[in-house]
């Protein structure tokens, strides 16, 4: 049992190493990114109902906290944000704003997937992910404007490809770290991408769901990361026992 938690820690550890450094400039002051989230999280709760069910919030921030408890941004307090919206969708903004509409928390099957998704939006915020987009895009609290188009930037979430895979990526550490099964992302895709023609008739469909983003493609990329993980995680576990002869 020892062995496999030493095993288990040191293969997070490895793969932790995948967080890239980032640069002065790509760190903003916790205090104005703090600033920024909350009027953006305004803005948001403008064009957007919050979901009060006691239940349903309880649900998503059990899971939150686990993940964010292993996060790479522990100091930070992560706000969970139910909304009222049954299009199946999830989204983080500056400053530990974790979104995620009532349509999603209807579509999880199990923990592991909800922990999957929460994962993802944690990665985001933990890459600064959004942070990067506000200093690009030169905004000031006193633009309603900017902040009306970063809300808009953070709810269709415009981030690349390559932004997409590296949150992927941290997701899954994490949601290992706390204890769930890091498939959870990769079944919650591979359902929703399997549910895509019934959901589009439903009207529930939006950008999270288009196949670019959410694609076989992606779905085996996250399967081949675990398999990568599990099998460094091995590999060190044989070294620690050879070592140890
Ligand atoms: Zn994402």
């Amino acid at each position: 049992m020892l062995l496999e938690i030493i095993a288990f820690s040191l293969g997070v550890i490895v793969f932790s190493k995948l967080l890239p450094t980032l640069s002065e400039e790509e760190v903003m002051q916790e205090e104005t990114e703090l600033m920024f989230g909350e009027a953006i999280d305004q803005e948001i709760r403008n064009h957007l109902t919050v979901e009060e069910d006691a239940t349903m919030n309880l649900a998503v921030q059990t899971v939150g906290k686990r993940l964010a408890d292993v996060c790479d941004r522990k100091g930070l307090v992560f706000k969970y944000v139910l909304l009222k919206d049954e299009r199946i969708n999830a989204f983080s903004g500056p400053g530990g704003y974790i979104y995620i509409t009532r349509g999603l928390l209807k579509f999880v099957e199990n923990q592991d997937e909800l922990a999957g998704i929460i994962g993802h939006e944690i990665a985001h915020v933990c890459l600064r992910h959004a942070v990067k987009r506000l200093r690009d895009s030169n905004a000031s609290l006193d633009s309603k404007e900017k902040l009306d188009e970063l809300a808009r930037f953070i709810v269709f979430q415009k981030y690349t490809a390559e932004c997409e895979q590296e949150a992927d990526k941290l997701g899954v550490i994490y949601t290992r770290k706390a204890g769930f099964d890091p498939n959870g992302l990769a079944n919650f895709f591979e359902r929703l991408y399997a549910s895509q023609p019934r959901i589009i008739s439903r009207g529930l469909f939006e950008r999270f769901l288009q196949a670019t983003i959410i694609g076989p493609e992606r779905v085996k990329s996250i399967r081949e990361y675990i398999s990568q993980m599990e099998t460094s995680e091995r590999s060190e576990t044989r070294e620690k026992v050879r070592q140890k002869d």
